[in-house]
């Protein structure tokens, strides 16, 4: 990690710095901590995100007692060097209280995940009146079916100038895609992680 700790500005903060913690997977941020130098280097050194707790008095790995540990993947400053963002890979919920998040879940996630979310409601409440589910109940090989059809009529809007019915049949690709997914017992983010991990 390319990380100078002298150039940044603990000053301000007398010794403290803020650092904003984003999951690196899902962009959700977290939570906010404080880092001193010492809780700096100790993150950095063990991969794992180390506060200066101002309730405890000391240094806290988050994670310590509960495991949820946060697993570093990058860090970075800000404009004026003064405060921290910080990708990490969770272990389990960040708050103590059981969310994911400390600013609660739902607002922060994008829509695509959003929408994962809608359509496993629709099937696991056995929505009759749902499309999604009445999809779903036909089994695997007709819903990939259908995402083959969207895939195909994407195909042909794509050599079309039709912008609208582009992006509307790549709209039914990708939420037939979801259900595909759901299908087979997988979730979005695991086909996220096979791009980024391309990507490393
Ligand atoms: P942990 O670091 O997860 O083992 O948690 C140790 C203690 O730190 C907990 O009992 C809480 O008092 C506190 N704590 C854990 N996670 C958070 C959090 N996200 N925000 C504030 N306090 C926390
Ligand atoms: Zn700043
Ligand atoms: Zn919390
Ligand atoms: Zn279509």
């Amino acid at each position: 990690m390319n990380l100078k700790i002298s150039e940044l500005d603990f000053e301000k903060g007398n010794g403290l710095i803020p650092s904003i913690i984003q999951d690196n997977r899902s962009n959700e941020v977290l939570m906010l901590g404080y880092m001193n130098q010492d809780a700096l280097k100790t993150t950095i050194e063990s991969e794992k995100v180390t506060f200066f707790s101002r309730s405890k008095n000391r240094l806290w790995t988050k994670g310590e007692t509960s495991a949820n540990f946060l697993n570093v993947i990058s860090i970075s400053f800000d404009c004026d060097k003064d405060a921290l963002l910080i990708k990490v890979i969770p272990e389990g919920p960040t708050c103590h209280k059981g969310t994911s998040s400390c600013f609660g879940e739902a607002d922060s996630k994008g829509f695509l995940y959003k929408l994962e979310d809608i359509i496993e409601q629709k099937i696991e409440s056995n929505d009759e009146q749902s499309y999604t589910n009445e999809l779903f109940r036909r089994g695997i090989n007709k819903v990939a079916q259908k995402v083959g059809e969207e895939a195909v009529e994407v195909v042909i809007e794509a050599k079309d100038d039709n912008d609208d019915l582009f992006l509307n049949e790549s709209a039914d690709l990708l939420y037939h895609f979801l259900i595909l997914l759901k299908a087979k017992g997988k979730k979005l983010k695991d086909v996220e992680e096979v791009l980024q991990k391309r990507n490393e």
